[in-house]
């Protein structure tokens, strides 16, 4: 779909993947106006194929677009972008266990313009790419990297919005967190270096011996579909949850003491990992070689049996995309 400071949106239409042609002036290529999304469709027992919370994403998108200062693409017009990309062909989405079909709808600023205010044409595009288990052979418990030397996103920047370059200023840390053998990095705030704020691509969330769930209120980190959902299970089963800002000692303390007994990360793509290690350059907490968390393990389980349509959808989170 494409859009206009003066026409607005217009102009929707499915056509064959391949390369998009763009002006070097584009401003994208120089200013990263640009926002996105992931989610996924899953195909159920019977055939039909389902979303998960797509009008979730779709407001977060709005709320991306808005601190990018990009114009508000309706929700509607979101999940029905979908639809209409799974109306082409739904053979696309797998039907092997715990597979699905990822989908990446994104939007940036397509004007050729070196001048620096936001672009008054933008593109809008969904792309989808089938998306194998994540998992073969057993959710396995990763390690995470605590990184000290850089932050993701300070206060009042762009944190809270699914934009490029809150990615690109991971990258550097994330290889940093490879190096260390850890999966993933753990970022903390930027103006005190205290509080934990969630990893590259995960929020985090720890589990504390008497059944609370503890996971970081932030302003600068993505609010996370899979663990608003997540919290919402925990929480339906009587589990106290709590939304605070979390220390960094908080955890290690909380692992060493026995007061933590279970850490685990969530987002679209794993859904749930078992976080069985944190390591940083002047400590480490929790053992690599922990099994996974029983809670968070159930809580995984629970989730994507609602996502498969293999247990009730009680919360009225699914989406049927393909046509009844
Ligand atoms: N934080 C970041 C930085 C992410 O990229 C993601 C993945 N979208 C998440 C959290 C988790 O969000 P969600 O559960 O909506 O996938």
């Amino acid at each position: 779909i494409c859009w206009s400071e003066r026409g607005g949106w217009h102009r929707p239409r499915v056509q064959a993947y391949g390369p998009i042609s763009l002006d070097p002036a584009a401003a994208v290529l120089h200013y990263a106006q640009e926002i996105f999304e992931g989610l996924k469709a899953y195909r159920h027992a019977d055939g039909s194929i389902w979303s998960f919370r797509p009008d979730a994403n779709g407001r977060r998108l709005q709320r991306s677009a808005k601190r990018l200062a990009l114009p508000e693409l309706p929700v509607e017009y979101f999940v029905e972008s979908i639809k209409q990309l799974i109306a082409v062909d739904g053979s696309w989405v797998p039907s092997a266990p715990e597979t699905s079909l990822y989908l990446r709808p994104f939007m940036f600023a397509k004007e050729a313009f070196l001048g620096v205010r936001p672009a008054k044409k933008v593109n809008y595009y969904v792309i989808a790419s089938p998306a194998g288990a994540y998992f073969t052979g057993g959710v396995t418990p990763v390690s995470i990297w605590l990184s000290t030397d850089y932050s993701r996103a300070g206060k009042g920047g762009t944190g809270a919005a699914k934009t490029g370059g809150n990615y690109a200023s991971s990258l550097l840390p994330q290889a940093e967190a490879y190096e260390h053998g850890c999966a993933q990095v753990l970022f903390l705030d930027a103006q005190e270096a205290t509080y934990i704020e969630e990893l590259g691509g995960m929020n985090v969330v720890l589990v504390k011996r008497d059944g609370t769930l503890v996971t970081p209120e932030s302003d600068s980190i993505l609010e996370g579909i899979t663990r608003d959902s997540i919290l919402q299970l925990a929480q339906d089963r009587g589990h106290r949850v709590e939304r605070r800002r979390v220390t960094i000692d908080e955890w290690r303390e909380g692992v060493e003491s026995g007061d933590i007994v279970e850490v685990f990360a969530c987002g679209t793509a794993a859904v749930v990992t078992p976080i069985a290690q944190l390591k940083a350059k002047d400590f480490t907490v929790g053992d690599a070689d922990a099994p996974a968390g029983e809670l968070t393990m159930s809580l995984r389980q629970e989730l994507t049996d609602i996502q498969y349509g293999r247990l009730p959808d009680r919360h009225g989170w699914m989406t049927r995309l393909d046509a009844e």
